[in-house]
């Protein structure tokens, strides 16, 4: 039995190729030194799985930015508005590169970048690769075949990683209109051809084309791809091992499929979808080997032996010790770099984790194991599972008791929407289109030096909390100046909006060195929930009270919800999702009731990750739908009709979903707008959105300043299809990013767009 890697975290174990890039970005190093960082990174990552002792380590899984832009370089898929910098002289290849994933302002250029967007359901993004009809691809870099040969210097035979051309396809958009990118497969996959034909000669054994589309619910058309192209190569290249990856999800209908491809060796993942292998063993060509993901790529935590050795027993008897290959459910990119970079978290848990170069360990040890060698390991491996599973500091009998007992008038709120209304109406006093924001003002340097002193000790809790209370008061003085109605705090105390929460619930740990590319040269960090998740004491209360008692005003308290929060963070395995989600939805609920005690009138959850959740197969997104509404309606539903509640959400096509969005039964949505010309309200228009909505005006992802006149024609789009006493007036999203001045500027247009729009029925009223 072999085995191998699908791919390994490239960002450095400190985060090497963040600085390089950044420092490169900024003139501030050579493109020679940025170069010599990123091979420094690969040579490193090929020692330490040689060492490991895992047998086909991958190459070509590095990349600078994003391994599907490094392909769309590769194939020559160049966007034209790239051509001037491509043409230019002193640009080098990886300037064009860069160019791509960037956007480019210099020589009188300005170029915008490609678009971005998340790869499946992780949090990783990919840049979108765009085709036109009758594109012609051709080898432009040749990456590939250059780590290849790299390693092999190293005395390291590896096995390339390429996305493989149907799931490349897919992944990309169509520029104009009047074709299929699948039609393109015929362009493509020659320069896929050239590039075999230049491995061959370098004595390459394995190659690996990632497939992940193959687990998804894809057409006709995309099942014939597939036939073609790996029919294609087999007959070319009869000698090279191909081993196609899926993961993510199970192959299900097209289980038939992937085993039909003249292919050497089949990946799947079995920790995304274990039930998978009953199905698919006695099915398995003569022909054909199959590797199997059971260690999980996508979570910190270790491997259960026990169980993975039943997959792989299981595997083994069916198919013989020679056609089992076994890997980490899929590329490695997904999970933190090396424990042992942790020096502050509790041994403890510390114990029950697995980050990238310990996740190498364990597929050796499960080797060896299998062989019936090491069996100390298996006796260590136990020990740890059974501490985890017995854990007081995991197992809160009390919360455990709270879900179990929840009952579904706790997901109801007392009154329907329409008695609500009336009595909201009559609690808060608000103008037709109110207008509020979503909640964070400019996070500015300064700020953010306050936290890092306070957090390194060089200012005490007092002297921060003062600098905090001045921060807020005077963004408080201003927002009354400016004449918005429903008040925010500002935000300023919190560094991000799932880490301040995550840092005051029990059940969750921080790590210092967790770090996960997220895209190009951005990292991020993800809280890890380890156990029962409860609230010791009140989260928010102290903020939004103080906030408050400045002003007659109502201000608006501030909450990330429980799907956010679950989604954006590395969650336990040893529940169901959904079980984690009610535990983090009772301690929201707790936080807003307290909130209403303490005499705010207006809560906003934020929910912007509740689309992001969705499953990957669309049978599986109604199961999903269910809970997450649910935790949602939880958290929010333990306060009287008068308390009035909001969410937010960004960036959503909300088409498909719009039936649970109305069932989370918010009395005031806000969503993200203006990019598309109030496009996404029709949504809500053609489904009669009951409840009440403010669509963004503001886009906050841009410096720029909109005018009064650009918003009041939104909100005219806004009014003619929904009515007005549902319409609220917001920007799009949270104003962190943003800086003052500008912030201001738009806010004054955006008062007075709702003012004009409030003379505006008052006329149409009166006529
Ligand atoms: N309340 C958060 C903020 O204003 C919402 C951010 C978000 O939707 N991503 O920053
Ligand atoms: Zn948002």
């Amino acid at each position: 039995m072999q085995t191998h890697n699908l791919g390994y975290p490239r960002i450095g174990a400190h985060r090497e190729l963040k600085k390089a890039n950044e420092d490169y970005w900024q003139n501030k190093t050579s493109l020679k030194n940025l170069l010599q960082v990123g091979k420094n990174i690969r040579k490193k990552n090929w020692e330490l799985q040689k060492e490991a002792g895992i047998d086909w380590i991958p190459s070509n899984d590095f990349s600078f930015y994003d391994q599907v832009l490094d392909l769309s370089l590769t194939v020559g898929a160049i966007p034209e508005r790239y051509h001037e910098v491509a043409l230019n002289k002193e640009n080098s290849e990886m300037d064009l590169y860069f160019a791509m994933a960037r956007g480019y302002q210099k020589d009188g250029l300005d170029i915008t970048a490609m678009e971005m967007t998340k790869w499946f359901d992780t949090n990783y993004h990919y840049i979108v690769p765009e085709f036109h009809k009758n594109q012609e691809f051709k080898l432009l870099s040749t990456k590939i075949i250059d780590d290849y040969y790299e390693a092999l210097q190293l005395g390291i035979i590896t096995k390339p990683v390429i996305i493989g051309p149907v799931s490349y396809l897919l992944l990309g958009k169509e520029k104009e209109e009047g074709f299929d990118r699948l039609d393109l497969i015929k362009n493509l996959l020659p320069v896929y051809m050239e590039i075999l034909r230049k491995l061959e000669p370098l004595d390459i054994e394995w190659i690996q084309f990632d497939e992940p589309f193959l687990a998804m619910d894809i057409s006709p058309k995309a099942k014939k791809a597939y036939q073609y192209v790996y029919g294609e190569i087999k007959k070319e290249f009869p000698q090279i091992k191909t081993l196609v990856a899926t993961y993510f999800e199970g192959l299900k209908d097209n289980t038939e499929l992937a085993l039909s491809l003249p292919i050497c060796a089949l990946h799947i993942d079995l920790v995304r979808c274990p039930e998978q292998l009953e199905e698919i063993l006695p099915l398995v060509p003569t022909k054909l080997s199959l590797s199997i993901g059971i260690i999980d790529g996508r979570n910190v935590w270790k491997n259960d032996f026990e169980k993975s050795l039943k997959f792989i027993y299981k595997a083994i008897s069916t198919l013989g010790e020679n056609r089992v290959m076994i890997a980490p459910s899929c590329s490695l990119l997904h999970s933190p770099c090396d424990l042992h970079s942790e020096s502050k978290m509790s041994s403890k848990i510390k114990n029950w984790m697995a980050f990238a170069k310990q996740k190498l360990d364990e597929v050796v040890a499960l080797n060896h194991l299998a062989k019936g060698d090491k069996l100390y390991l298996l006796e260590e491996n136990k020990s740890v599972m059974k501490s985890r599973l017995t854990s007081s500091l995991i197992h809160n009998p009390e919360v455990k008791k709270r879900v179990f007992s929840i009952t579904d008038k706790d997901a109801q709120r007392e009154n329907p929407f329409s008695i609500r209304r009336q009595k909201q109406v009559t609690a808060l006093k608000l103008p037709l289109f109110p207008t509020t924001t979503i909640g964070s003002f400019p996070q500015t340097p300064e700020v953010r030096s306050w936290r890092a002193k306070f957090k390194k000790g060089e200012l005490s809790a007092v002297e921060y909390d003062a600098l905090l209370k001045k921060e807020t008061e005077e963004s408080v003085r201003w927002q009354e100046e400016i004449g918005i109605d429903v008040l925010v705090h500002g935000e300023f105390e919190r560094n991000d909006m799932v880490e301040y929460f995550g840092e005051q619930l029990k059940g969750y740990v921080f790590s210092e060195n967790g770090w996960v590319q997220s895209y190009g040269s951005r990292c991020v960090k993800p809280p890890i929930v380890f156990g029962d998740v409860s609230r010791p004491q009140a989260m928010t209360v102290y903020w939004s009270k103080y906030a408050q008692s400045l002003t007659n005003k109502l201000m608006k308290g501030m909450l990330t919800g429980p799907v956010t929060i679950l989604q954006w963070s590395f969650v336990r395995d040893d529940q169901p999702r959904y079980q984690t989600a009610f535990q983090i939805a009772l301690a929201i609920r707790d936080e807003v009731c307290d909130l209403e005690a303490a005499g705010i009138k207006v809560i906003q959850i934020d929910e912007p990750a509740i689309r992001e959740g969705l499953p990957l197969r669309k049978a599986d997104w109604q199961a999903y739908l269910n809970w997450a509404v649910k935790a949602f309606r939880i958290s929010a539903s333990g306060v009287k009709d008068e308390t009035q509640i909001h969410t937010h959400m960004c960036y959503s096509e909300f088409n498909d979903i719009i039936q649970n969005i109305a069932d989370m039964d918010a009395d005031v949505i806000t969503i993200e707008c203006s990019r598309s010309q109030m496009e996404l309200l029709d949504a809500f228009a053609d489904f009669n959105y009951p409840n009440e909505i403010g669509p963004g005006v503001y886009d906050i992802h841009s410096p720029r300043v909109p005018s009064k006149e650009e918003m009041v024609d939104l909100l005219n789009k806004a009014k003619a299809v929904i009515p007005v006493e549902q319409l609220w007036v917001n920007p799009d999203c949270g104003l962190k990013t943003r800086h003052w001045p500008e912030t201001k500027k738009a806010m004054i247009e955006m008062v007075a767009a709702a003012k004009h729009l409030r003379q505006l029925v008052k006329e149409e009223v009166l006529s």
